[in-house]
Formats: structure tokens, sequence, C-alpha cells
């Protein structure tokens, strides 16, 4: 890695991490990646932050995969493993592509006509391109026949979505986070864009500067709380009660714009009655804002000329975080907040194509762009497309995936790109699944802690090394290119599912990308008017696109909403507990997520030179007051245990932490953060409460 390092040539592709989509120019000698250039694209004119420009050397890392592996004969599937890959690799041999995909797919062939095809499952991946996640899931549904598909969106954005599609009836965004350079008020809640969609906070706080109103909202201390004209510091797990009071507020002093709620919102008098016991005064007990503060965000928000709400996993990753997001919701359609410049509604996405994986169908309950598996219409038209029966009952989800395998129900199991060994909550629990499988698939660029329990390992190819396109957080959808070709024996993603869905008898014959593309374009009305072709050419166009060579839709909604009647739909939402309450034993709340220099299980960015050396061990993250009254120094070792197990880590001390709160990244194999964390889900999202459980902390 070089600033300006000699190369022969510059590649125009896409970020691979976060769901912003920066454009990059991969700059490329010898088939190396010397060094990555921001390029002027829609969602980050130019600029890059440090995963981007300097998280890419892990494409040519030694531990690359590269040829297929098969598990020994005899060799015991052991979860310890998953902490020793050393250990994990002694239990696989070198296998031709030949034996490893004969075996892979008579594995899953043999579960499927034996058990039926509700014994297997399918993860995807967000990390792959568009084309990727639609094959990958039309090979479940038609290959495997059974809906058990799914990927990390379960883990991200599930509650985000189903609010939406219940409130508005679209998942997607309805305006692009640069919305804000139109914005006179932007309120971001339960989201840290400083860490986690580092060139999105740019605009963010461009927008601050020239004079917009920021309302930031975290239990944490925020990287954009200096931008802040208002921070409201509110208690973890309480963001019902803190917008429900803002709710209160908008309905009791009038300040909801009647003529948008008459002419385009139903349900305003019941929301109107439940809100009657929200009143701040009483939220501020719950919430711990003082109520003169939420009555003045409320009015400021109410009052705007046009604002922007963006929120992230603190609002998603809860077991009531469909409700969060319902309250969220609700504020935007009683103020009119939606479908005008400088307005809307933006869940944040977290990875790079999880909005396009996602819109491809690669959910359990829906096929691709969001029509349930038991709307008759959407079945007949793709069992006509896809010639094959589909199964009208949607699947499992990715937790209830991994319940139903250490069960004993679910067999056989094909991941590609997802690493549930480190990604789940109680990863104890997870891992006991995946080595109970009869029958592990699973591709990726590594031994992953997830392949580490795998029959078959099947090498595959990192995004420089291949075409396609992804989706963004603001609905664009993105050409990325081919920079560098894969190592070894590797293989294009798209290849083996290829491959694989031939093997189980699925007359495929893409040989290329593009087909593929197109095959979705007719199976996706939201893609309309988007041609391969035509991201060739211009890199980027935005869905919804009215014409061929209309830019696309950046602001939705503008006159209905996508609802039978063109009209919205507000959804009250109650208090419950945020999950697993401190007690006596337990008296810390535990938090997890990410940190701005690694990436979700740490598989790419631990294998980056300077984001290691940035962030190189895993930490736990505690109030200065705290480590004190522990008796700890920052930099000692200290233990953090819950109800599910015990990691040891290097204590930091973080002022941004709240007392009585402890915050650890999942990145880290040696103190993995989800060996800790709650399993129980949203009831409807299904989605588990990551930022909320009861921890003990003490010197290790
Ligand atoms: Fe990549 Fe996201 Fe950073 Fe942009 S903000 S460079 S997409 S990680």
């Amino acid at each position: 890695w070089r600033r300006g390092a000699p190369a022969e040539r510059e590649v125009a592709s896409v970020c691979p991490y976060c769901g912003v989509g920066c454009q990059v120019g991969f700059r490329v000698r010898e088939n190396r990646i010397v060094e990555v250039v921001g390029r002027d694209g829609p969602a980050n004119r130019n600029r890059l932050c440090v995963k981007g420009r300097f998280g890419f050397d892990y494409v040519a890392h030694p531990d690359r995969l590269t040829r297929p592996l098969v598990r020994i004969e005899g060799a015991a599937k052991d979860p310890a493993d998953c902490l020793d890959p050393a250990r994990a690799r002694t239990k696989f041999r070198e296998a031709s592509w030949e034996e490893a995909m004969e075996r892979a797919a008579a594995g899953l062939a043999r579960i499927r006509d034996t058990h039926g095809p509700g014994a297997l499952a399918g993860f995807g991946s967000a990390k792959g391109s568009n084309e990727e996640a639609y094959l990958f899931q039309k090979l479940v549904r038609t290959g495997f026949g059974t809906n058990n598909v799914d990927h990390c969106t379960r883990l991200c954005h599930a509650a985000s979505v189903a609010a939406l599609l219940e409130g508005i009836g679209s998942g997607a965004v309805t305006a692009p986070f640069t919305a804000a350079a139109d914005a006179d008020l932007i309120l971001v809640i339960g989201a840290r864009p400083t860490e986690n969609h580092p060139v999105a906070a740019t605009f963010l706080k461009d927008a601050a500067r020239r004079g917009a109103t920021l309302v930031v909202a975290d239990p944490r201390g925020n990287g954009l709380d200096r931008f802040a004209a208002e921070v409201l510091r509110f208690a973890a797990g309480s963001d019902v009660a803190l917008l429900n009071a803002l709710l209160h507020v908008v309905v009791t002093e009038g300040l909801y714009d009647r003529q948008f709620v008459a002419a385009r919102v139903d349900g305003f008098e019941a929301l109107r009655a439940h809100l009657a016991a929200y009143g701040p005064e009483a939220m501020e007990r719950v919430c711990g804002v003082p109520a003169a503060q939420l009555r003045r965000v409320a009015r400021l928000y109410a009052r705007a000329r046009a604002a922007l709400i963006l929120w992230g996993m603190g609002i998603s990753q809860s077991v009531h975080g469909t409700d969060n997001a319902r309250a969220l919701i609700a504020l935007a359609l009683l103020c009119g907040q939606v479908g005008r410049p400088g307005t809307g509604l933006h869940p944040l996405r977290g990875q790079n194509n999880v909005q396009g994986a996602s819109d491809a169908g690669l959910i359990p309950m829906m096929f691709p762009d969001y029509r349930r598996t038991g709307d008759s219409t959407a079945r007949a038209f793709l069992e006509e497309l896809w010639g094959a029966r589909l199964d009208p009952d949607p699947g499992l989800t990715v937790v209830e995936i991994l319940d139903a395998a250490l069960r004993g129900e679910i067999r056989g199991m094909y991941i590609m790109g997802e690493n549930p060994a480190m990604s789940d909550p109680d990863a104890a629990h997870a891992r006991a699944g995946l080595a109970r499988l009869e029958h592990l698939v699973v591709q990726d660029l590594f031994l992953t802690e997830t392949a580490a329990l795998a029959d078959v390992v099947l090498p595959a190819s990192a995004w420089p090394e291949k075409d396609g396109t992804v989706t963004n957080t603001n609905r664009q959808v993105q050409m990325g290119r081919k920079a560098v070709e894969p190592p070894g024996e590797a293989r294009q993603d798209l290849a083996i599912i290829v491959e694989m869905a031939r093997r189980l008898g699925l007359g495929w014959s893409y040989a290329h990308p593009r087909e593929v593309f197109a095959e979705m374009a007719r199976a996706m009305p939201s893609l309309a008017h988007i041609t391969w072709e035509r991201l060739e050419r211009e890199g980027s166009v935005t869905y919804p696109c009215p014409a061929p060579d209309a830019p696309g839709e950046e602001i939705v909604f503008r006159d209905r909403f996508p609802t039978p009647d063109g009209r919205a739909r507000l959804v009250p939402a109650g208090l419950s507990d945020p999950g697993e309450m401190p007690d006596a034993e337990f008296p810390f709340i535990l938090s997890t997520g990410r940190e701005l220099e690694h990436w979700h299980t740490g598989a790419m960015t631990r294998r980056a030179a300077v984001l290691d050396a940035l962030e190189p061990a895993p930490t736990a993250s505690l109030a200065p007051a705290e480590l004190r009254r522990l008796g700890l120094a920052p930099g000692a070792r200290l233990r953090v245990a819950t109800r599910r197990g015990a990691v040891e880590c290097t204590a930091r001390a973080d002022p941004a932490v709240p007392e009585g709160m402890v915050f650890m990244a999942f990145a880290y194999r040696e103190a993995a953060a989800n060996l800790l964390t709650d399993p129980r889900l949203d009831p409807l999202a299904k989605i588990p409460g990551f930022k909320f459980c009861a921890a003990r902390v003490e010197p290790a």
C-alpha cells in the first residue's frame, strides 16, 4: 500500500464495505491492488473512509483459500475449532473442484430427497452482487425446494423493513442521505454514521455547517454530537418512550400536518388515543431526557420546512425494533415530512449490498421485489419464469434456521459469504447448530469460523475479482468491475452457484452476470429501465427509474404511497422491556456493534494491515468512572460475562459510554462478543436485540 504507487491501470468499481456505496478506483499493478482512490460517485463525490482507502489487502492475503477443501473422513466437527483456524485446517484435505462439487451437491440432494426440502436451508450474502443474491435464492427455492433462505439483513434492518412495508408499503429509503443538503432539520437516531457510514456522515456534517439543525439521539456519545444543536442522550432500550413523547407533543400541541394526514394517512385517531399516556413528563422518567427538551425537539421537527430522519442498528437491533421504527415512521407521517426535497425516512443500510440482496429475494418470506411467498399471483408469475414449483409457505429466518439445526430439523446448509458462527446472537448456540448439521457447504474467501465446521469449503472470489452490480442505501444500483484475478483455483461465486444448480438438476446456463441481471429485470419491476449496458455506461442508476434516459427518482412517494389505496398507515407502538434486564448478578447493559476500522466479523478488515494496526485487538469500552469503580486501569484485562458465556479482552476508557453500560465490537474471534448476546427476537421481524442484554464486568 502506498499513496500514488505506480499502477498499470485503474478499474472503476464500488467499495465492498458499507451501504454508503462509495465509488472507488482500484489501481492495479501485476494483478495486485496497490492503491484505492475515491471517484465522483453520487454517494461519495470522491470521498472515502479509512476502510475504503486502506481495506483491500485482504484480497491478496496469504490466508485466501486457493483450492477446495473437504473434511477428512472421521474428523469431528468441534465448535472449539472456530477459535483455532490452524486446528480446524488439520481436519480438511485439499480436493479437486470435481470432487468437492460432487460431494457438496450430493450431500444436499441426499438430504432433500430423504428428508424433504424443509430439511435444507441456505444463507446468501449481502457482501456479494445482486446477481449472486438473486441466483442463490433462486437455487434454494427451485433446487432445494424451500423458502429457508435468508441473509444478514435479518440481523440488521429487518425491523425497519417490516415497519416500513407495513406503514408505507415499501422497505427502502424514501430519500437518499444526500437529501441532507436540502433539509433544515436532520434527526439521527440509533445510528453512528461517523463510525459505520463515515462518508454519509460527511454529508450530514456539511449540512450542519450550512446551518441545518442536527438532532442526535443515542444512548452513547456520538461522533456527530459536536455538530448537533440538540443531543438526546436517552436510556438504552427506551426508544419507544422517547419517540412516543415526541409524537405526543406533536399531536397535543396541534403541530401535525393536518392536510397531509387527511389526504394520505390512516390511523390518526387510534394513534392519538394511544399517545395520551405518553406525555413528556411521564416519558422523562423512562428515557431520561428532560421533558422540556423532548418538547423542544418535537416542535423543531414538526415546524421544520423539510426534515430528514436517519436511523441505524440502535433502532432496528432490538426485541422491539419494529415498534421503534413504527414510531419513527409515525413521526414523519404526522408531520408530512416525506416525499419532498430534504424530507424522508432513511434507514442507513449496513452491508454494501444488503439493500440489493433483500430486493433480490434473499429473504424467507418474500420473493424478489418483496412479493410474499403466499401471493399466488406472484408465485404463478415466478413459477413460469423459473420453470419450477414454488413453496407458498414462508421459510425460516437466520436465527430460526440455526435453532432448527440444533434440534436436528435442518440437516443440510449451503452458506455463501456469511459467518453465522461469529455474527449470530448466542454464538455458542449457533456454532453448536452448525456443528450438528449432517452436511454443511461453505463458500468463502477464508477458512472462517463458520467454514471451520463445514464438510466442504469452496474457495470463492473477492469483490474486486468479479463483475456485478450492487445497490446501496440510497437505492442506487451501481456497477462493480473486475480488477484482479482470483488466486489459485478460487472461482467466481456466480459460477459456483450455477454449477451447484446444475448438479442439483437445474438446467441453468448463465455465462455472465449480465444475463442474470437481464432475468432480474424481468422478475423485478423495481429495476424497470435499468439495464446492464446502462450501468456499464453510467456507473449508477437510482430505482425506481421512470424512463430509459431518466436518472431515477431520489425522492419517492411525492403523491401516493405504494399501498393498495395509496395511503400510509400509522401503527401505535407500546412500551415493553428491551430484553434481558440487568440485575444484581449481571448489573451492566452489554451493547454490541461495529467500530470504524473493522467490518462486521472481521474476516476482511482484520486481514488489512493498516486497519489491523489501528485496531489490533478486542476491547470492552466503559465509562472512566465505571473502570475506576472496578479497580481497572485502561489497558487492563477484564472479563465480560452474561448468562450465555464469558470473554476476556482489554479495558478501554470511553467517556461516550454511559455508566452502567459496556460496549464491545463483534469483529474479534478471540473475544467474540456474540458469545454473550441474547438470542431473543423481535416477534414480527425476528431480529435479535444485539444492543441490550444483562452483563457482568470484572477484572480478568
Ligand atoms: Fe466504503 Fe462505506 Fe467507507 Fe464509503 S463510507 S469508503 S462505502 S466503508
